[in-house]
């Protein structure tokens, strides 16, 4: 993107917040990515080492190898979100909670990075579930993932549940896996009723997930993508950054903030 294009998006996004009072923040793996936690589908990505086709739902349920794989990614990400810190884009979104804008963040991430820069529990939509918290499949007790971090680097390769022995799955929504009914309804009552949605670091192509700017659109509110990568809803955005999410959102928050102190 040429410079001077990209400032005067940044300039349209800035003027976009400051108008609207109902904003829904739509967040992908792209987002965590300054933090140096990779996501998917970009190159250097988890499914350039991993493929995606070993890591579903029905594989964990149903066979020790492929519980044994999910650990084996599980302990990686786990150890990374714990050596790792939430990135100026994470705090510009908290940013906007503190200037009374935020009306939610949806987020596809299961890092809790949203709540770490400040963002409050009940302003954060987790539609694929957190790392924070292991449950067992029979019983229901629940282990901190910290705790299984610590069995894992022990050398455990599937912890099983101290009370009954049972599966141990992490709170995240694995392929495959149904999304939790009532973080997917809201989030759907949310996006179409906000003002602004704005998409951070999401390549839009894990559906339901995806439906959500969707549904904001089509409801009348304005659309804004903040992507390094291409998106099947670039061509509706009113508003199309390419670039990085924390480089971007520490430019266009100084100006949503000179903006409101000069009352535009
Ligand atoms: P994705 O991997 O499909 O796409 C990420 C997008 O972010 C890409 O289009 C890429 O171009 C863009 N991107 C990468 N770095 C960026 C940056 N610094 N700034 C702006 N854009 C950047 O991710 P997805 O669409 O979120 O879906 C994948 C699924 O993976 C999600 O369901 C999510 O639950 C899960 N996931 C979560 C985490 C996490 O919690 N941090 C990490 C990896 C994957």
């Amino acid at each position: 993107m040429a410079e001077k294009e990209l400032g005067e998006q940044i300039d349209a996004l800035a003027e976009l917040i400051v108008k609207s009072r109902r904003i829904v923040v739509f967040t992908g793996a792209g987002i965590s990515t300054e933090s140096g936690i990779p996501d998917f589908r970009s190159p250097g990505g988890i499914w350039s080492r991993f493929d995606p086709n070993d890591f579903t739902y029905q594989q964990f349920l149903h066979s020790e190898g492929g519980r044994k794989r999910h650990w084996q990614l599980l302990k990686e990400m786990g150890e990374m979100m714990a050596v790792t810190e939430p990135n100026p884009a994470h705090h510009a979104i908290a940013e906007l909670q503190k200037l009374g804008k935020l009306d939610c963040i949806i987020t596809q991430n299961v890092d809790g990075f949203h709540q770490r820069a400040g963002n409050s529990e009940d302003k954060v939509i987790q539609l694929h579930g957190s790392m924070s918290w292991v449950q067992c499949l029979s019983c229901g007790k629940r282990h901190s993932m910290d705790e299984i971090l610590e069995w894992l680097k022990q050398g455990i390769e599937v912890p099983r549940c101290v009370e009954c022995r049972g599966i141990l799955k992490p709170e995240v929504v694995f392929f495959g896996e149904a999304m939790p009914v009532g973080e997917t309804m809201e989030a759907e009552r949310r996006s179409r009723n906000c003002d602004l949605c704005i998409v951070v670091g999401s390549s839009l192509v894990v559906y339901p997930a995806a439906f959500m700017p969707m549904y904001a659109l089509q409801s009348g509110a304005k659309l804004a993508i903040i992507n390094e990568g291409a998106t099947d809803m670039d061509g509706v955005a009113h508003v199309r950054i390419y670039g990085k999410a924390g480089e971007v959102l520490s430019q266009v928050m100084p100006r949503v903030r000179e903006r409101l102190r000069w009352g535009e």
